[in-house]
């Protein structure tokens, strides 16, 4: 197959505009994640020390602005759930929102919230406030603990999954 010139044109039109954007969607996965990184170091402080520092608050709003004080907030309210199921010792974090609760999975950086699905979906890193909430009560020992009984494992985690489809 012979490209004809205005192809070739295209596609070099195509190759030069297409990789800034792609450069762009790189340095933004990147600065997500070294985001992500700098709170993972300020929960380390902050569970050494026992307490956050107003120097951890400023820096965490520089991070994740309205992200960050969405996310105190809601660890403030007394919005981080710790359901502990009891005998298997099964651990599951709930964030509750204003309209349902958000399953949240720490070690996975996995939340069921629209916010996250949305920037996971366009492939991108992402911590959702929810995610940035819980790591911040766990750090801060913030949260609230419930014990309940394996047999009631799946009905909740249906329940909190079901309202996410
Ligand atoms: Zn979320």
């Amino acid at each position: 197959m012979v490209l004809s010139y205005p192809t070739l044109a295209r596609l070099y039109y195509l190759t030069k505009y297409i990789y800034p954007e792609e450069m762009i969607f790189l340095k933004d996965m990147k600065e997500e994640t070294s985001k992500i990184d700098a709170l993972k170091k300020i929960c380390e402080e902050i569970k050494a020390l026992g307490k956050i520092t107003d120097e951890h608050l400023a820096a965490l709003t520089a991070l994740f602005g309205s992200r960050f004080l969405r996310a105190w907030k809601a660890v403030k309210d007394g919005m981080v759930k710790k359901y502990v199921f009891r005998p298997s010792g099964r651990v599951v974090w709930i964030v509750v929102g204003r309209e349902r609760d958000y399953l949240v999975m720490p070690e996975a950086m996995f939340c069921t919230c629209d916010d996250f699905y949305y920037h996971v979906m366009g492939r991108k890193a992402y911590i959702c406030y929810h995610l940035i909430g819980q790591k911040i009560a766990e750090a801060l020992g913030q949260y609230d603990e419930i014990e309940e009984t394996d047999d009631i494992y799946d009905f909740l985690i249906n329940e909190w999954k079901e309202i996410t489809a």
